[in-house]
Order: structure tokens, then sequence, then C-alpha cells
């Protein structure tokens, strides 16, 4: 299974109010203070649809994704 996309979290300006990782918890996590965290930025196809989603819903724009 090769990488589909790569996902990138910047801070900021992610304020933590975790929408990305309620929605798509597979592909973001969180820190111990709510920012989230990726680890592991390499999206597997299988995957893809739910990075996106996360990216979608982030009010903040925090979220690149790479094609
Ligand atoms: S949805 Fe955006 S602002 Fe909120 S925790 Fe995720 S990356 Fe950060």
């Amino acid at each position: 299974v090769g990488v589909e996309v790569k996902v990138s979290v910047t801070r900021p300006p992610c304020t933590g109010h975790g929408r990305c990782y309620s929605l798509a918890p597979e592909v973001y996590g969180c820190d111990d203070e709510g920012y989230a965290v990726i680890e592991n930025p390499e999206v597997p196809a299988g995957l893809e649809a739910q990075a996106r989603l996360g990216a979608a819903n982030c009010p903040e724009d925090a979220i690149v994704i790479e094609e």
C-alpha cells in the first residue's frame, strides 16, 4: 500500500478544540493540552478520506494536506 497523501498540522493556528481528532481519530491525535498531533504523517490510501475530512473541518485551516 503506497502513501496517498501527507498531512501536517501547523501550530499556530491550531487552537486545540479537537474537531480533527474527533472526526478522524485514526489520522489525528492530540497532546496533553488538546493540540493536534500526527503520529504518522504518511497517510495510507485507506485513511485518505479521514485525513481530508479532518482537514475540511478544521476551523483554523491548520491542517495541510500534501498530494
Ligand atoms: S481541528 Fe484544527 S484547530 Fe482544532 S485541534 Fe484539529 S488541527 Fe487544531
